[in-house]
């Protein structure tokens, strides 16, 4: 009995050959899956830690979670925006100057 599961374990994890492409196919495709995920999931994260964000910080294409939402966080990040990507966070920023004016 128990070497019938392990028969069915090794087959499971190491298939026979010819059965290699469906495996790093579906490898692939896992890949891809998490791939797709992680973007996903770091497009709608704080900035500061893993949680789900809900603020964005001004002048920055940043965003912030509840706990994250303070004057001095956001000010870091506006800080950090500007040393990491100086070209746009001036584009971000005069398109804010210039917002309002006719
Ligand atoms: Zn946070």
């Amino acid at each position: 009995m128990f070497h019938m599961v392990a028969f069915a374990w090794n087959s499971f994890w190491w298939p026979q050959s010819g059965q290699w492409y469906a495996f790093w196919s579906s490898f692939g495709a896992c890949l891809t899956y998490f791939a797709v995920i992680g973007v996903v999931y770091k497009h709608f994260k704080c900035q500061s830690c893993w949680r789900i964000a809900h603020h964005k910080v001004e002048g920055t294409n940043y965003k912030t979670c509840h706990k994250h939402s303070t004057i001095a966080d956001h000010d870091r990040l506006i800080e950090k925006h500007s040393h990491k990507f100086p070209a746009q966070h001036e584009l971000f920023n005069r398109n804010k100057a210039t917002a309002g004016k006719p």
